[in-house]
């Protein structure tokens, strides 16, 4: 028998405290042994009666070239990166996935280029699978080129790889790394977080599955966050991964959902994908598959036999989304993008792929102003905020969740006026947000107030900074934003260094009334 929701209404509680944050991540083997703080019926209750929060008078059209009274735009100087960005990190893996008895071994390289301007001393690895008890088991890893490494230092979802010379600037590594992973299985409940990687009855998710380097900052070393009780706290740089996969108890009836498109040879699926953040992959025996083009870019949606109208509605709203976000922040650079539907209670981004939770499906009414609308439009906009531009998502999560929250904004802007005093209403003004926009994951508040205070807050602040600046410059400055930080790591920083080149209006007291460190 299917692990099917019992009732509706079951369902209906989890999920609106759950995907009021759109993708907030589990912490493997963190789980607290309570449950999440905003995991609240008695909130839910109160969600589900009429609101006397009015929305925002926002009666602007779609962003577009409606300068702030008194407010004039400088020009703006600043410099993109180069375009011809070469990663650090190679990545080749070639896995073999036994579905039924959820096991995978896998033997990986990579090479790592140091472009730093420091000798480093040693190597982190990030493994999130490690968090798991059981899951995680080491084979070997050696040193194939370049410096030899001595004893591995475990930490927890980590290892230190020291090095007996420094790997010197410029100088390339490569490690050969054999582990297997026991998949765990995340059973849908009121009592577990939602956690993508593993296996349901339904799909195994292949997700943060394999060991990375994290980012090294010059002068202050790896940024090698440790995962918390909420919210997403790794960092990528942009790789280049090269992926072999076969199922070893292959039938016709398996479907693979990936980051990228895959070439079969024979028992193998070949992918290829650069400049990415990562590499996830979804297999089920029971995915329906439906695609559309936007462009270049194919949309895939990857939907259970029960869903068909949401699936449907998913895929239209990812490829209205694209269309979009592409005029809006450039172009989304993959040829491809998986929408998978997700046996858990969230949505969670990846690059080139994201997941959207069944429990939005299942509440699908078909009209606009739903979650299943809003958080297909907060996952697409991900792809910009997380994949293209990278940030450090534990410590500045309102780079990509503020962002995409507001994304959202701009989607019903666009496409569907008439829902957005829904979306104001019940996404946002229902939980008055508020705390400090860049506030970390690692609230001690709880899950809620990160929640408010990043995504809502981060989503009004937003709107605020949009109407001090006025909309010529806010959507200028939004692209080019977009632009310099392409394949980089943007930073709170550098985001109000370069807004301060699109407009002459002052958004200081705004930093000063949103953030703690203005
Ligand atoms: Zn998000």
């Amino acid at each position: 028998m299917k692990s099917r929701p019992r009732s509706r209404h079951w369902l209906l509680l989890i999920l609106l405290v759950m995907v009021l944050a759109g993708c907030q991540a589990n912490s493997p083997d963190q789980t607290p042994a309570s449950r999440p703080e905003g995991n609240d019926a008695s909130l839910i209750e109160r969600t589900a009666t009429s609101l006397p929060i009015s929305p925002p008078a926002i009666t602007q059209p779609a962003i577009a070239g409606n300068p702030a009274p008194g407010t004039e735009t400088p020009s703006p100087t600043f410099v993109p990166p180069p375009a011809s960005f070469e990663p650090s990190a190679f990545y080749t893996l070639t896995a073999v996935l036994n579905y039924s008895t959820h096991y995978i071994a896998v033997d990986q390289q990579i090479r790592y280029q140091n472009r730093s301007s420091e000798p480093l001393p040693d190597i982190r690895l990030m493994i999130e699978p490690a968090y798991y008890p059981g899951a995680f088991q080491l084979n070997s890893i050696t040193s194939q080129s370049g410096p030899a490494i001595g004893e591995i230092a475990w930490d927890t979802g980590q290892i230190t790889l020291p090095l007996i010379t420094p790997l010197m600037p410029g100088e390339i590594l490569s490690l050969a790394i054999s582990y297997a992973i026991q998949l765990p299985s995340p059973t849908p409940s009121a009592e577990t977080r939602p956690i993508p990687f593993g296996y349901t009855e339904r799909q195994t998710n292949l997700v943060d599955w394999y060991p990375f380097i994290p980012p090294y900052r010059e002068g202050s070393g790896w940024l090698a966050n440790k995962a918390f009780f909420f919210g997403e706290h790794l960092a990528y740089e942009a790789a280049n991964f090269t992926v072999n996969l076969r199922i070893s108890d292959e039938n016709s009836f398996h479907v693979v959902a990936a980051s990228a498109p895959a070439q079969v040879e024979g028992e193998w699926r070949r992918y290829h994908l650069e400049k990415a953040r990562g590499f996830a992959l979804s297999v089920s025996t029971q995915y329906q598959v439906k695609s559309a083009q936007v462009g270049n870019v194919e949309v895939t949606a990857y939907t259970f036999p029960f869903h068909p109208a949401a699936g449907e509605a998913v895929l239209d709203t990812t490829i209205k989304a694209l269309a979009l976000f592409n005029q809006l922040f450039g172009d989304y650079p993959r040829k491809t993008l998986s929408v998978v539907e997700a046996d858990f209670l969230d949505g969670m981004e990846y690059d080139g792929l994201y997941f959207l939770s069944n429990g939005f499906y299942n509440l699908y009414q078909g009209t606009p102003a739903e979650y299943l609308i809003a958080i297909a439009a907060h996952e697409t906009a991900h792809q910009w905020f997380y994949g293209l531009v990278g940030n450090d998502q534990g410590n500045e999560p309102w780079l990509d969740e503020a962002l995409c929250t507001y994304s959202e904004r701009l989607f019903f802007e666009r496409y569907y006026p008439e829902a957005l005093d829904w979306w104001w209403t019940y996404r946002v003004n229902y939980y008055q947000p508020r705390g400090a926009v860049d506030g970390s994951i690692y609230n001690p508040e709880g899950y809620r107030a990160y929640r408010d205070a990043v995504y809502l807050n981060g989503a009004v602040f937003l709107e605020e900074l949009r109407k001090t600046v006025g909309d010529e410059s806010f959507t200028a400055f939004l692209k080019a934003y977009v632009d310099q930080n392409r394949n980089q790591i943007a930073t709170a920083q550098g985001f109000f260094e370069l807004l301060a080149q699109f407009t002459e209006a002052d958004f200081g007291q705004l930093r000063q009334r949103y953030f703690s460190s203005p």
